[in-house]
């Protein structure tokens, strides 16, 4: 079986002193795709960095999260729109993210003028590059699903989906897939959602460094963490863990257009043939 997190903050602080431990853990456990999400300008480059580092593993998602709306600096949004530009044909590149809007955030029960600003042109940057949404969407879910029609966005992720349910079937329709994560374990309205999603339409993620409750409690988060969510997906959906995992690592690959990591076991050697003859 091969596993995905789709939506981790590998560029995070919490993560510099033992980022190639993390990484090594994820590989060891067969976790062949993460998805390394920015949240500003700063880890958009790291996040590249780490890519670079780890090809054909980790990949990059760039943008800014609507919680750092409230401490751009000068040029910020520009400067991470450049860089998804100058990286539009990096393969490392593989999404737009993290963005989206965060109502519960402001203060005000709504998304601020400047996430909206933010947000709109991060949109834009994924549709003149062509590249996948990931969509942070708290409390403003409706009001996000409401408005992508009228961008030309090639591919939506909507991240930790949680309501409301009544969303699922547009969803499904619209091709958008979701995420979710340790919470599948032990919050009843996320096992509700998988439930309804269907298995097309799902991925594996941890959102690491955020921590869990349950199982996952006064434990550091990483990508290991999905082999648990995987297992709680099978258990929902009253099937084998195999059919969850390949369904999501199949749903990985083509949303992020990495096939790449198809072949990626056999340049580990996994198949000693084909290493015996990249060798050549
Ligand atoms: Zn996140």
């Amino acid at each position: 079986m091969r596993f995905i997190d789709a939506h981790i903050h590998l560029a995070d602080e919490d993560y510099a002193q033992n980022i190639e431990k993390v990484v090594e853990e994820a590989k060891q456990a067969n976790v062949v795709g993460l998805v390394a999400n920015a949240m500003d300008l700063n880890t958009s480059r790291k996040s590249l960095e780490l890519a670079a580092k780890f090809p054909g593993h980790l990949y990059a998602a760039l943008g800014i999260h609507p919680w750092n709306t409230k401490k751009l600096q000068p040029n910020e949004t520009q400067d991470t729109i450049d860089l998804i530009y100058k990286n539009a044909q990096n393969s490392n590149l593989v999404a737009v993210g993290e963005i989206g809007l965060d109502s519960t955030y402001s203060g005000t029960g709504e998304p601020t003028e400047v996430q909206n600003q933010v947000f709109h042109q991060m949109l834009l940057a994924a549709e003149k590059t062509g590249l996948p949404a990931i969509i942070h969407s708290r409390g403003a879910t409706s009001q996000i699903v409401e408005m992508l029609p009228s961008y030309k966005i090639s591919k939506v992720l909507l991240h930790w989906f949680s309501q409301p349910h009544s969303l699922i079937p547009t969803i499904v329709d619209r091709g958008y897939y979701i995420t979710e994560g340790p919470t599948a374990l032990y919050v009843k309205g996320i096992r509700e959602v998988i439930e309804q999603i269907p298995l097309t339409n799902l991925m594996t993620e941890t959102d690491g460094p955020v921590r869990f409750r349950g199982p996952f409690k006064d434990k550091f988060t990483t990508p290991c963490f999905v082999l648990s969510v995987v297992e709680a997906i099978a258990e929902i959906k009253e099937t084998t863990k195999s059919v969850v995992a390949d369904q999501i690592f199949n749903n990985f690959v083509d949303f992020f257009g990495v096939e790449g990591v198809r072949d990626k076991r056999h340049d580990e050697g996994t198949v000693g043939s084909i290493k015996g003859n990249n060798g050549l």
